[in-house]
């Protein structure tokens, strides 16, 4: 099965999407995850993003198409794969969708996820992100800071560049302007079910398999 989640920061899709792929074992590709990596490692395409990334703002379309590419061309993503972050405007919907007509592929749902701004940013302000395995813990829900990763175990958790309040706005808006358009596009083609992102994960996760 090939799936998109979408939905703005915070709105819960990693944790979704983990909890999605402990039942499906599709190829897991988040561009976000990707391009952090890039960063960490201070390669050429890392050096490129990392200030764009900072400020909340959008990769360009074109830098998106050739990781996208070259990712859904991997062998592992044959037999379906689970896209978390990508794509995030008009021009990267359509990039994609002629990708996957070239291919003979499909999107079968696009699950889009959605919560008020004032709970966006009251759960992204305690926020903290594993730099090992990209794991996201929710300092609301565990009560107390932890000192490690409960997926891996490293001592690794760290608040990302762009989870201050000024970028996580910036990051909002960005996604109502840019990313509901594409949202809109991939619904043309392929079942798009909006998910109410409010609650617990456990709430958020019978939301999906319903309609999955
Ligand atoms: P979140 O959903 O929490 O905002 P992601 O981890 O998906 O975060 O993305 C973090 C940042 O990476 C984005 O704010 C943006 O700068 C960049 N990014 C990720 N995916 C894309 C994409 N498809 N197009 C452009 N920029 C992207
Ligand atoms: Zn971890």
């Amino acid at each position: 099965m090939n799936i998109v989640i979408m939905g703005p920061p915070g709105v819960g899709k990693g944790t979704q999407a983990e909890a999605i792929m402990a039942e499906r074992h599709v190829a897991y590709i988040a561009t976000g995850t990707i391009l952090r990596g890039a960063v960490q490692e201070g390669n050429e395409l890392g050096l490129q993003v990392a200030a764009l990334m900072a400020a909340g703002e959008l990769v360009p379309d074109h830098l998106m198409m050739e990781i996208i590419k070259e990712r859904l061309l991997r062998p592992d993503a044959r037999d379906g794969w689970l896209l978390d972050g990508f794509p995030r405007t008009a021009p990267q919907a359509d990039g994609l969708l002629a990708l996957l007509d070239g291919i003979g592929q499909r999107i079968d749902r696009v699950l889009v996820l959605d919560a008020p701004d004032d709970e966006i940013v009251r759960r992204l302000g305690g926020r903290l992100t594993c730099r090992a395995c990209g794991h996201v813990t929710n300092l609301q829900r565990v009560g107390g800071p932890p000192t490690a990763c409960s997926t891996c175990g490293k001592d690794a958790l760290y608040t990302r560049d762009d989870d201050s309040e000024e970028t996580i706005r910036r990051r909002l808006e960005v996604f109502r302007e840019r990313t509901w358009p594409a949202a809109e596009r991939l619904g043309e083609r392929s079942a798009l079910v909006r998910i109410d992102g409010r609650g617990t994960p456990a709430e958020v996760k019978q939301r999906i398999a319903g309609v999955l």
